[in-house]
This record gives C-alpha cells, sequence and structure tokens, in this order.
C-alpha cells in the first residue's frame, strides 16, 4: 500500500519556517497574558481613505458587480494605473498591454517565475529578500542564484560579482527598491547599469515597487521604466496596499515589457476571474486621488514620524539603529546586549528572548535569508505611543532587567 502523505515536499520551500516560530513565540507570549506590541508583519493598522472606502461601499451596493469580473475589460482601472505611472514617473505604458491587474502585487510576484520560465531555468534573486520571491521559483521548479546585499555595497547587489554564465542563464533578475526588509533605495543609475547588464545577456529585469511612496526626508524612489527602452527589458511591480492602506482589499499591478506582461495574464486567465470589481473602483479613486494632490500620500508621513519617535527613544536606551530612507521597516543590526547567556546570540534567539521578556515582536533577519543574519526587521506598525512603550521595554531587556 502506498504511504499517503496529502501534503508536499514543495511546501517546505515556501518561504521560512522563522515566521511560523515566531507566531508561536507570540500565541505563548499573549496566552501568558503579556500584552504584546506587534512590531513583526508588515501590515498597515491604518483605514484608506474616506472616499476608496466610500467608493467600494457604494460599489459593492450595485447589483451588476457580482459577475466574474474579467467577462468586462477590466480596462478603466489599468487606464488609471497607466495614468498614475505617467503623473508619477513621467512614463507611458498602453493600459491595454502593458499592464496586468492583481491581486495585490504578491499574487503576480507569486506565479511570476510560473508564467516566465521552465521547470530547470533560473533567476538571480536578493538575499536577504522578501520571502515571496523564492517561493514563486520553488512553485515553479525555477532554481536560484543569490546575489548578497551587504551594506558595505550600500545594499545593492554587485553586478559584477555574477558570471557571465550565471547572467546567460538566467531568465530574470529580481530587484526590491525601496527594499523590504533593508529600506535601502536604489537611484536611476544603478537601474541604468542593472539594464545594461541584463540587455547585453538577454535578462528580464523584474523590478518590486511596493513601496514607492512610502520615502522620507524628500527621497526620490525611481521607477526602472523611466530610463529610456526600459521597457524592452524590465517589468515592474505596484501595490496599493502600503501607498493607499489597502492590504485588506489588495490590488496592484505589474507594468512593463508586454510579452512578460502578456505571459503572466495567459497564466492568470487560467486561475482567476480578474479582481472584485468594487475593489478596482476604490483602487481606482485611490489612485485619482493620488493624482489630484501633489503631496505625497498620507501613509509616507505617517511612516516618517513614527521612525523619528522610535529611532530617537532607541538611542536614549542605548541601541543605536540606522535611520531608513524609506519603507515601514527598520534594519537593525541587534541590540549591543549588557548580559550573557549560555548559548550565542543570533537574530532568532534575539527576537525570542525580547519577545518573551518584553512582549515586543520583531522578525529575526535570518527569516528574510542567510544574509539578514545579525540584524532585525521592526516594523512601525503601531502608534508613537507604542513604539515608545516599545523602545522603553526593549531597553530593560537590553540592559538584562
Ligand atoms: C507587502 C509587499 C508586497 C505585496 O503587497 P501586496 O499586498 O501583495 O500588493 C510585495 N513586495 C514587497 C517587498 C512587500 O513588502
Amino acid at each position: 500500500m502506498s504511504r499517503m502523505k496529502w501534503r508536499a515536499d514543495r511546501l517546505s520551500q515556501l518561504g521560512s519556517s522563522i515566521f511560523a516560530e515566531v507566531a508561536a513565540w507570540k500565541m505563548a507570549a499573549a496566552e501568558g497574558g503579556m500584552d504584546i506590541i506587534d512590531l513583526g508583519i508588515g501590515s498597515p493598522d491604518q483605514a484608506p481613505s474616506a472616499a476608496v472606502r466610500q467608493a467600494l461601499s457604494d460599489a459593492a451596493l450595485r447589483s451588476d458587480m457580482y459577475a466574474y469580473p474579467a467577462t468586462k475589460s477590466g480596462l478603466p482601472f489599468r487606464q488609471h494605473a497607466a495614468e498614475w505611472m505617467k503623473h508619477r514617473f513621467q512614463v507611458e505604458v498602453d493600459p491595454a498591454n502593458e499592464i496586468v491587474t492583481l491581486f495585490g502585487s504578491q499574487d503576480g510576484l507569486a506565479h511570476l517565475a510560473m508564467a516566465l520560465c521552465d521547470p530547470g531555468d533560473m533567476a538571480l534573486l536578493p538575499n536577504p529578500g522578501y520571502p515571496i520571491y523564492a517561493a514563486s521559483l520553488a512553485l515553479a521548479g525555477v532554481e536560484s542564484v543569490l546575489m548578497p546585499l551587504r551594506e558595505e555595497n550600500g545594499y545593492m547587489p554587485d553586478l559584477d560579482a555574477i558570471s557571465d554564465a550565471d547572467w546567460d542563464r538566467a531568465t530574470f533578475i529580481l530587484l526590491n527598491y525601496p527594499n523590504n526588509p533593508i529600506s535601502a533605495i536604489a537611484d536611476l543609475a544603478f537601474f541604468e547599469r542593472l539594464l545594461d547588464k541584463a540587455h547585453r545577456h538577454g535578462v528580464l529585469v523584474v523590478h518590486d515597487l511596493a513601496y514607492s511612496e512610502l520615502a522620507f526626508d524628500g527621497c526620490e524612489t525611481p521607477s526602472i521604466l523611466q530610463i529610456p527602452g526600459a521597457i524592452e527589458q524590465a517589468v515592474e511591480f505596484h501595490s496599493l496596499s502600503k501607498s493607499f492602506n489597502m492590504a485588506g482589499c489588495r490590488i496592484g499591478f505589474m507594468v512593463g515589457n508586454k510579452t512578460a506582461v502578456g505571459a503572466l495574464r495567459e497564466l492568470k486567465a487560467n486561475i482567476d476571474y480578474g479582481i472584485f470589481d468594487p475593489i478596482q473602483e476604490a483602487g481606482i479613486i485611490a489612485l485619482q486621488e493620488a493624482m489630484a494632490s501633489n503631496a505625497a500620500p498620507k501613509a509616507g508621513k505617517l511612516y516618517e514620524q513614527r521612525r523619528n519617535t522610535f529611532i530617537a527613544a532607541l538611542a536614549v536606551e542605548g541601541w543605536i539603529v540606522a535611520p531608513p530612507k524609506a519603507t515601514m521597516f527598520i534594519w537593525a543590526k541587534l541590540p549591543p546586549m549588557q548580559w550573557s547567556m549560555d548559548e550565542p546570540w543570533n537574530s532568532r534567539r534575539i527576537s525570542q528572548e525580547m519577545l518573551r521578556r518584553t512582549g515586543v515582536v520583531v522578525v529575526p533577519g535570518e527569516a528574510f535569508g542567510s544574509e539578514g543574519e545579525g540584524y532585525v526587521r521592526i516594523a512601525l506598525v503601531e502608534s508613537e505611543e507604542r513604539l515608545r512603550e516599545a523602545a522603553r521595554r526593549i531597553g530593560s531587556f537590553i540592559r538584562g532587567q
């Protein structure tokens, strides 16, 4: 009799088991009566604007909103996405052929390797990196070659350290600036070098720009498509989840090279029948509001303020961390522990002990790849008052009290 396990081995390659561990530590602390300050998952704690919620609600009450969305063209959302690309980055794209709408950019990232690669192909991924990148390859049976992102290189990959053989073998190279978890940003000069290299080796550049609207101190977060001719060689992922607090009603899009856009659309046409129309309507309103005001979305200002508050409060406790220029995350070197334990400290051990003693949840850097060891990721998803409280508790923890 065959042994039935009803669970594919590939599931074990989806993301790091560390996230499940952190969830278990958190559950244990909460069951022990601990007041939890969860700075673990990067889920926005604010709501979309009133106009966005109104549009969602109005559309949901309409009786013509309940067919499979794909029975309509879905063009209005893509047209607005194209207008926003023009408004925000001066990039002109054809909404019919160069944009595919997604259930959040994660939907597209998850299916990307399946749409672009065959089993045994290879793609270049950042280490550390957002977990869905590696998961996407695992689902498609695609091999990865990891590019270390290190402080000494400004957290940029060393493009010349990748061998010509690997460049020739890769189907795509995936990068993400502003970066999660590192919060580093890239400039157009870097993207130019990247595109040049990719062009010479016939590699598609995939850029995940989920944090374009969460930049601080007036920093620029360019679209790779701003570079003339980039559309021949690149696609870019955009998400309304973080910029407009729409994580609970996710919508995003991939824009760029029409062959790659077409491949992802073709795969998705076999799986889903489009995003609930009221969410598309709400997304249109969010993009319209962004275009009507020349100010950056409110979410950016909020995280900038929280960053300032939290970094200052941690410094008072003796933990000096580099201020991020963008995103909702602080990528912090491990704290200067003033007490010793029997085991050597690493990011996992510190995160677990910190949570057990203080109720403050952070993610061990190792969860994002081997290069993340020595760091923890802290999400600024609680109020300034709670962040100050978290810093106080962390201070006592560092001092071993
Ligand atoms: C949050 C996040 C996404 C996914 O956002 P969606 O809700 O799926 O649009 C993609 N990439 C990065 C780096 C993220 O942090």
